[in-house]
């Protein structure tokens, strides 16, 4: 958006299409039986023991179409992790952010004000400095966010309105009607802030282009300049080139190390063996309560309420050591989306979600080398390409952070009345971090402290890959803020660029 409204010519190559807002987009068969937005690049994992192979939705926009909209700022503590809490286990490779909160907090402010973020300042028990208010404030808590947040209070904790990217006053399109299929579905109305109806518009107005269903293929280099961008048209299958002066790859932290690794940017040295590398995805759990009454009575959105007493973790002693990430409440999903799920909660799901409520953990995952994106020796994508493997594995400490939230989150429950309580252990890439960690020394970072790939001055990477640490907070905000604070760099030193790379 920046680099349009500074003249700068831009074209978009997005691999999927706008997502449809009509009747599918709140509807759990298309979403998430039929899978409307299914792309045709997969990716194979490999934890747990097992192999899977998945099929990430492919939509202009990415996953903000998709996300729960909670739009938390890092901690200012999350910045300099090392220098804070030491060096950690020998496995994980722990480091300072190259810039501390206090740079990021201006593009903090802008991305929470293009985003229309909807919160309240000075709830947040441990909330960073911050110098704007937010854009609008929260609505009401519905009815189990209600019950939630009481029974923290009762425990002695500080419940707070989690901050949201959601128009709830219909400034921008339309107004949000808090139904139930916010996380995980398009909004049908636009009412939820995501990039496709924020800044992508926003980028086009100041004559950006975005070309959708084209899938990029490789960066092309001659020396050390990238010269342009090999893609792909998805409609006809064909490969095709457009020659650039500056690339900035966003294609998220799983799919933009594929991209680097299949253009042969690990040759590069010495940094270019790290990419792939350091994959995090944050240690998350669900922890269900059954009430003996329907606690929805409304049928209102509900992921409002959040806890950050223990982020950095227990002030009286309590194990582990460190920090322990945040609790929030999630949207209930619908009855038909239990079919995608494995028994017994296909069959019970249905039955008791009137009266289910959940609360998710996030909680901090070590940096670890071994925790990686590679391309897949063998298998390929319908056009031939390889698509990424992803090994991942969590760090003892990771689990021993989680199971510490799931016993604060259990005290809630227990608090607000519930029966029953279960626990799902979040395994999927949804907050897929890292890969391409910015950092100050080439040798151990990928980028430098502006995101510009070390050894090639006019590449960029300027999605979740950037990250060292991955702190517990949902992650989309820090990646717009530093896109904009990026995007601005860019700008400053386009001319310069401009000079390197000549015409
Ligand atoms: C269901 C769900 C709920 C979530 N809820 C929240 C939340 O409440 N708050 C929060 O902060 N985060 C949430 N997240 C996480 C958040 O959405 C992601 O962290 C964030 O979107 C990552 O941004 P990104 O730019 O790194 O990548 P992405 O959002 O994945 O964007 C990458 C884009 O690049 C495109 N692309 C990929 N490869 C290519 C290629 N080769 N050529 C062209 N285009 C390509 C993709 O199609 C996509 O549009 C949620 C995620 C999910 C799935
Ligand atoms: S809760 Fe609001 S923003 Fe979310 S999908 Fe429903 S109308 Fe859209």
């Amino acid at each position: 958006m920046q680099l349009a409204r500074a003249g700068m010519s831009v074209l978009v190559l997005e691999r999927g299409g706008w997502a449809a807002r009509d009747e599918t987009a709140w509807d759990t068969r298309a979403i998430h039986i039929d899978q409307q937005y299914r792309g045709h690049v997969p990716y194979e994992i490999r934890q747990n023991g097992s192999t899977s192979l998945v099929h990430p939705n492919h939509v202009v926009g990415g996953n903000s179409v998709f996300y729960g909209a909670a739009s938390f700022r890092l901690r200012t503590e999350d910045f300099h992790r090392r220098s804070r809490l030491g060096p950690g286990p020998a496995e994980a490779a722990v480091v300072d952010w190259p810039f501390q909160y206090e740079e990021l907090a201006p593009y903090y402010n802008d991305a929470e004000r293009l985003l229309g973020v909807a919160g309240a300042s000075g709830r947040d028990p441990c909330e960073p400095p911050r110098s704007t208010d937010y854009d609008q404030p929260p609505p009401p808590f519905a009815s189990p966010a209600k019950l939630l947040a009481a029974a923290g209070e009762a425990l002695g904790l500080r419940p707070f309105p989690m901050p949201l990217a959601i128009d709830f006053r219909g400034q921008r399109q339309h107004r949000c009607v808090q139904c139930l299929t916010c996380d995980s579905f398009p909004c049908r109305i636009a009412a939820k802030n995501d990039i496709s109806v924020t800044i992508l518009p926003e980028a086009i107005r100041h004559g950006a282009v975005v070309r959708d269903r084209v899938s990029a293929t490789r960066i092309l280099r001659s020396g050390s300049r990238v010269v342009g961008v090999e893609y792909r048209d998805l409609r006809t299958g064909q490969l095709e080139t457009v020659a650039c002066q500056v690339a900035v790859v966003s294609c998220g932290a799983i799919s933009s190390s594929r991209l680097l690794l299949a253009s042969g940017l690990d040759q590069t040295k010495p940094n270019g063996h790290l990419i792939g590398r350091y994959l995090m995805r944050h240690c998350n759990g669900i922890i269900g309560g059954f009430f003996p009454n329907p606690i929805n009575p409304e049928g209102r959105f509900h992921k409002q309420v959040a806890f950050t007493d223990y982020y950095l973790g227990s002030a009286n002693g309590g194990q582990p050591t460190g920090p322990w990430g945040m609790l929030q409440s999630l949207q209930v999903p619908p009855p038909e989306f239990y079919k995608t799920t494995p028994f017994p909660t296909n069959v019970l799901g249905p039955l008791t979600h009137t009266r289910n409520t959940y609360l998710i953990c996030i909680s901090e995952d070590l940096p670890q080398s071994s925790n990686r994106v590679t391309l897949h020796p063998t298998k390929r994508d319908r056009y031939g390409d390889p698509i990424a493997e992803v090994s991942y594995a969590h760090h003892a400490e990771d689990l021993a952070r989680r199971k510490a939230l799931y016993r604060v989150a259990r005290r809630i429950m227990r608090r607000a009345g519930a029966w029953i309580r279960f626990y799902h252990h979040v395994d999927t890439f949804s907050h897929a971090l890292g890969t391409c960690r910015a950092g100050t020394d080439p040798h151990h970072a990928v980028l430098d402290p502006n995101c510009q790939f070390f050894g090639l001055p006019n590449l960029f990477v300027v999605d979740a890959s950037f990250m060292p640490t991955s702190g517990a907070v949902n992650p989309s905000l820090t990646i717009a803020a530093n896109g904009l604070r990026v995007g601005e760099h860019i700008v400053r030193t386009w001319s310069r660029v401009a000079e390197v790379t000549g015409p």
